[in-house]
């Protein structure tokens, strides 16, 4: 082999070497590629996904929340880190704003409850707060066909259900309230703010107590008194007794407490309200059919005053209330609160 030959072959064998090398590296550097593209790609996989899952609940909140609830449901949409615990806000939001059926749409309200709605009623509240001497009630029915539903008993853990369906139906009632569920005071001026009239019923509801003396009575009615005052800024006129005026309880505690109260309540600037139509949820009633047709049993008469209550354990008559009003709204009757020209329907006294 010649010297020319050799260096020939050396020169042929660095660079098929060289090639080697440049093979190698371009296959090094073409993994290195795809493997950052899968990489690349993944993760932008799942910041979309956990986009995704973010912004229907920003968007149901935008949709469906009061504007002051907004900007809450944009900084979900940006927050990605907090998505989990900002969508249980959303979610607490859409529920907050379902338990505010006031500002449904009339019309949306309507058609959920077949077109059937009480017309606006208009009342003048300035006149409500107990006044002696200003005469307050009517003790003679009128010939506008009238309902005054009554709740007694309330505030509980029903109230507001009880309101939500009185919302549906544009229906306003009266209130009677005891402080049986301190808790639930603030319901007080809820149902008030949202149209309803509040009277007095009694502090304690225990006949024992109440009925003993008329000053004992007094101190109860004075109590719960305070009670709707501190929830609404004054003492309502409008009183139910417990058990009604015809209640024969009373006299196993004072004879002849009722005669007495009945009048001297009106002295100090009250009115007390019977009923001459009860729902019979008074008892423990399972049979919600039973509500219905004893609370429009007496539709004879122009004006009723419906006896029910929204205290604990009255779910039936939760469910037996859309009925009661739908049977009265299509029978020609006006739902109204009571005022102070409101029919009393005073009872026979028996002490
Ligand atoms: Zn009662």
């Amino acid at each position: 082999m010649t010297e020319r030959e050799r260096k020939r072959r050396a020169l042929a064998k660095k660079r098929k070497r060289q090639r080697q090398i440049r093979q190698r590296l371009t296959i090094g550097i073409i993994i290195i590629a795809v493997f950052l593209i899968i990489v690349i790609s993944v993760s932008a996989r799942q910041r979309k996904k956990k986009e995704e899952s973010i912004q229907p609940a920003a968007a149901a909140a935008s949709s469906e929340t009061p504007a002051a609830l907004q900007p809450e449901a944009a900084a979900l949409s940006t927050s990605a880190q907090a998505a989990e615990e900002q969508t249980t806000e959303a979610a607490a939001a859409q529920q907050q704003t379902a338990e505010q059926p006031a500002q449904q749409p009339a019309a949306e309200a309507a058609q959920e409850t077949g077109g059937l709605r009480a017309a606006d009623y208009p009342v003048d509240r300035s006149t409500f707060a107990v006044q002696p001497g200003v005469p307050c009630g009517n003790n003679h029915m009128t010939e506008e066909k009238v309902v005054y539903l009554t709740l007694d008993d309330g505030p509980s853990y029903l109230t507001p259900a009880f309101l939500d369906v009185l919302d549906r139906y544009n229906v306003k009632c009266t209130f009677f309230v005891t402080a049986q569920d301190p808790e639930y005071f603030y319901l007080i001026k809820e149902a008030y703010d949202r149209g309803h009239t509040i009277g007095l019923h009694s502090y304690s509801h225990d006949y024992a107590t109440i009925y003993t003396s008329p000053e004992a009575f007094f101190a109860d009615l004075d109590a719960i008194g305070q009670v709707v005052a501190e929830q609404i800024g004054y003492v309502p006129a409008f009183i139910r007794f417990p058990g009604g005026s015809c209640n024969q309880v009373s006299r196993d505690y004072c004879e002849g407490i009722m005669t007495y109260l009945t009048s001297a309540v009106q002295e100090r600037g009250y009115q007390y309200f019977d009923w001459n139509c009860s729902s019979g949820d008074g008892a423990v009633v399972d049979d919600v059919n039973a509500l219905i047709a004893a609370a429009t049993s007496v539709d004879y008469w122009e004006n009723i005053v419906l006896l029910s209550h929204d205290c604990g354990g009255k779910e039936t008559t939760l469910e037996a209330l859309p009925s009661i009003i739908e049977y009265y709204l299509s029978n020609g009757y006006e739902f109204r609160p009571i005022t102070r020209d409101a029919f009393t329907s005073h009872q026979e006294i028996f002490n």
